[in-house]
């Protein structure tokens, strides 16, 4: 194997680009693999207020462009793509991106997590089509239209706030009437004129995918078990996410719903790789904590890669 790396970071979320940083100053070169989502969820995202140091609050995207900037600025290289399969069993690990293979002597974990669909039948073949999960990527398309938000998190609230930018109504969809959103970002949504809410009320089908468009969403009170069509033009997701951990399936510990374990922080079963943000993280799942454990991870690294005499 030709490309050998002192230290190889898989995700270009606030985990990856804070050990890029982290890592790149140690003058330890990591080669960053961006994955399927670039920037991870920050580039998805609007206005962030609770990042410490912005006084007025930064776009997301913004935001996460001068992580990445700054860690460039120390010799961090980013290579687009995503990881296939990895074998952590030989040393150096092997990565395989596409058709290359590339060695690493030490690996960290910084995949995130993706957003959740609902299963529904006809959801798939919805999306890009009225379906989505990304309010700040598609609400622009559904101006002057009547839209659901599913989900009661502040993910949910955040898109129902955005989606009113273009929306004439906003109707929140809810399985439960208790909330799980913080009570700063349900009261912003509830003194929102334009947003309703829907409450004990689940999602069974969306319509129409014969016609390609979403027309109506197919719903049931769990109360009274009551069913019904309502109108709407898309149907936005703020469910929460799934970790990306699928490939590290067999080699290192997941917990039942798939986010990596870790011990000591950011530690995982195999020395020398180690994980942090959202891919090991079900308890947080900040911004500010996600860049909190690439830091940490990339003090790991340069730990490792000293005591290995690398
Ligand atoms: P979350 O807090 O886990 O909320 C997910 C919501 O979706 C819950 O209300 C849940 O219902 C509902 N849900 C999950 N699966 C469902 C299904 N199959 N059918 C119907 N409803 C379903 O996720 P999140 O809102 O993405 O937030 C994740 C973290 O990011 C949180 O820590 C949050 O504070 C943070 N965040 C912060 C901001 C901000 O501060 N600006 C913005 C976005 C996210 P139940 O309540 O019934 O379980």
């Amino acid at each position: 194997m030709e490309n050998i790396r002192n230290v190889v970071i898989i995700g270009s979320g606030c985990a990856g680009h804070t050990a890029a940083l982290y890592t790149a100053r140690a003058n330890l070169k990591p080669l960053v693999v961006e994955g399927h989502e670039p920037g991870g969820q920050l580039s998805l995202t609007t206005l962030v207020e609770n990042f410490p140091g912005f006084p007025e609050g930064i776009q997301g995207p913004e935001l996460i462009e001068n992580m990445r900037k700054q860690a460039e600025r120390f010799g961090a290289e980013y290579k687009l793509g995503h990881i296939t399969s990895v074998d952590l069993s030989v040393r150096p690990f092997r990565l395989h991106i596409s058709h290359e293979v590339i060695g690493a002597r030490s690996l960290i974990i910084a995949s995130g997590a993706s957003a959740r669909w609902l299963g529904l039948p006809h959801e798939q073949q919805l999306i890009g089509h009225g379906v989505s999960s990304c309010a700040t990527c598609d609400g622009f398309f559904f101006s002057g239209k009547e839209i659901a938000v599913i989900g009661g998190g502040d993910s949910a609230m955040e898109e129902a706030i955005f989606l009113t930018r273009f929306a004439t109504k906003v109707t929140l969809i809810h399985r439960r009437d208790a909330f799980r959103a913080s009570k700063i970002m349900l009261e912003r949504a509830q003194r929102n004129e334009k947003i309703h809410f829907l409450t004990n009320t689940v999602v069974e089908d969306v319509h129409d995918a014969g016609k390609k468009e979403v027309t109506a969403l197919k719903l049931r009170n769990v109360k009274t078990g009551d069913v019904w069509d309502f109108p709407v033009s898309a149907m936005f997701l703020g469910i929460g996410h799934t970790p990306n951990a699928k490939m590290f399936e067999g080699q290192l510990d997941t917990d039942e719903d798939g986010y990596l374990k870790t011990t000591k922080y950011v530690f995982t079963r195999v020395h020398g790789v180690y994980a942090c943000g959202d891919v090991q993280d079900r308890r947080y799942r900040q911004a500010i904590t996600a860049a909190g454990t690439g830091c940490m991870a990339a003090l790991e690294v340069e730990r490792f890669l000293e005591e290995q005499g690398s």
